[in-house]
């Protein structure tokens, strides 16, 4: 037995017998020919590689897009590609031309100082190779498992995660490589236990050896004795066991048991957590800060934002998604954008920015109008603390709706406009925004600042901050019985809607609709599950 101790890339257990990849470089078998022949031959294999690139990106996700993205600029890079032109003309094969380009390519970004960059050597290894396959002959599916496994190598290129069958690989082991690497990333995504850094010594290992690996601490135990093979298949049994517990509760509805039916919705920034919500149980996006997308300082225009919302309405697979218009200002600062203020979150922030910069809104408005053909939206407005707020914002609504008109462009009449509830102004007066407003959404978050005059984010008073205080589930249940009265729904989208306990008094005060962020869902459905609420 031999046990190795290696980074966590990936949490999960696995055991089974190992399959060594030894990359091994170009047989360069091949005689080389004029330097002319082996330049084009090299240029058509570039074609190529990046032909085959750009259609594994049109099967990956949104976030592995960017991975081909940056492999096929690796191949359109001037420098790399004079490089290894200039290899041929002094007499080499046009593989091995370009094997020594990429390992001076590699080494040199490892070397340097920025992190991510030196990251993301794999991603230049495995555009490189891609082209050296081609020129060689050989397949491009370097990994091809028949039986289950855990896959041991130096390091993992993306490609060879995103080709190989999955269902297979029982975990990963590389002796190299780092959590950041995009192997790493891919691995976390597909949720495959993965341990790196474990060493040279891994990769001497014989072909069908055993091996348990705890890709949440790191251990790996090369051919385990009979008590470790033992530990480990148990702690596998039970964590099977745990899934499918899990599994069974994700297809269930939140119903608890008195028969009160709750919905869970998500939180979410982007389409990528979207799908991964509703994959986790989640009826519909409850609130998506639109703001995320201005944070880093650029402003995205009309087309931009269309895209964007559109990707998230899909991502949701016909699954309403509530869209929060720009909330910046107070912890949400956007350099160019917000104002330096004494009190910024008692200052120009959320619906009264958007009322301040009408054509930055009407911007937001026309693209959100456009994006809610795609698929069910709800579209609601931060920091209203009065009626006046709310019908400002919505003469705003109907002036998106003459500038599209006038254009000429088709937008639909079918959103609903809500009002996020999280002044106490907007509590208190949650009467007449009910009869004006589609839908409220309980804001926790900002209600609990205002209401306890408590900064957020200020530690100090960390103490003082209690978002199911009884001043809290007090206005929550004005607002509850308001909403009632005018037939409209009403959610709580603030972080404490996924702690089980104040999520539980939440819905003892009478909500029925709960957002908080996906990996919280569950736990927040077992603890509703357990509870009598009407006649507890
Ligand atoms: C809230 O205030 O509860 C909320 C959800 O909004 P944010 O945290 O973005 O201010
Ligand atoms: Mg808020």
């Amino acid at each position: 037995m031999q046990q190795i101790s290696g980074t966590p890339a990936c949490a999960g257990l696995a055991l089974g017998p190992v399959r060594v990849i030894t990359r091994g470089y170009s047989s360069l078998g091949r005689i080389v020919l004029e330097p002319p022949r082996e330049t084009s031959l090299f240029k058509t294999a570039l074609v190529l590689a990046k032909d085959e690139i750009a259609k594994l990106s049109e099967l990956a996700s949104e976030s592995d897009k960017a991975i081909f993205t940056f492999q096929i600029e690796v191949l359109n890079d001037h420098g790399l590609q004079d490089e290894v032109l200039g290899y041929i003309q002094s007499g080499s094969g046009a593989a091995a031309a370009m094997e020594r380009a990429e390992s001076l390519y590699t080494a040199k970004i490892r070397s340097l100082p920025d992190e991510y960059l030196s990251q993301r050597a794999g991603d230049i290894q495995d555009a490189c190779r891609r082209v050296v396959d081609i020129l060689d002959g050989r397949p491009r599916e370097r990994i091809v498992l028949d039986a289950p496994c855990v896959l041991i190598a130096d390091e993992l290129l993306p490609s060879d995660l995103l080709s190989v069958d999955r269902s297979l690989l029982l975990g990963l082991v590389t002796s190299a490589g780092s959590t950041q690497s995009h192997a790493s990333i891919i691995a976390r995504t597909f949720g495959i236990p993965a341990v790196v850094m474990a060493g040279p010594a891994v990769l001497n290992v014989p072909e069908g050896t055993i091996c348990a690996l705890d890709g949440g601490s790191g251990e790996v135990v090369l051919a385990p004795d009979e008590p470790t093979y033992a530990r480990y298949a148990h702690r596998i049994h039970l964590a099977k066991r745990r899934t499918l517990s899990q599994e069974r509760l994700r297809a269930l509805p939140c119903v608890t048991r008195d028969g009160v039916g709750i919905s869970l919705l998500a939180n979410c920034s982007g389409p990528e957590d979207i799908a991964r919500a509703i994959e986790l149980g989640a009826e519909g996006g409850g609130l998506l800060r639109s703001e995320f997308l201005f944070l880093d300082g650029h402003l995205p225009d009309e087309a931009q934002q269309l895209a964007f919302y559109q990707n998230c309405i899909r991502a949701a697979a016909g699954r309403p998604i509530t869209i929060r218009t720009l909330d910046i200002g107070a912890d949400k600062e956007v350099a160019g954008l917000t104002l330096d203020e004494a009190n910024p979150a008692l200052g120009l922030r959320g619906l009264r920015f958007s009322l301040a910069r009408p054509e930055l809104f009407l911007t937001q408005l026309t693209a959100l109008l456009k994006a809610g053909l795609t698929g069910p939206l709800k579209v609601m407005f931060p920091m209203v603390a009065s009626v006046e707020d709310f019908e400002r914002a919505m003469e705003m609504v109907e002036q998106a709706r003459g500038i599209l008109t006038e254009r000429g462009e088709a937008f639909s009449d079918e959103i609903a406009f809500g009002v996020m509830i999280e002044t106490p102004a907007a509590a208190l007066l949650s009467d007449e925004l009910a009869r004006r407003a589609a839908f409220f959404s309980i804001g926790t978050n900002d209600l609990t600042q205002y209401v306890h005059a408590v900064d957020r984010v200020n530690p100090a008073v960390a103490g003082y901050y209690t978002p199911a205080s009884p001043a809290i589930l007090r206005l929550m249940r004005t607002v509850v019985e308001n909403a009632a009265q005018a037939q409209i729904p009403v959610s709580v989208c603030g972080e404490s809607a996924a702690d089980p306990e104040l999520a539980l008094l939440y819905v003892k005060a009478g909500i029925r609709q709960l957002s908080m962020s996906a990996p919280s869902i569950l736990e927040v459905k077992e603890r509703l599950m357990e509870e009598f609420i009407v006649f507890g």
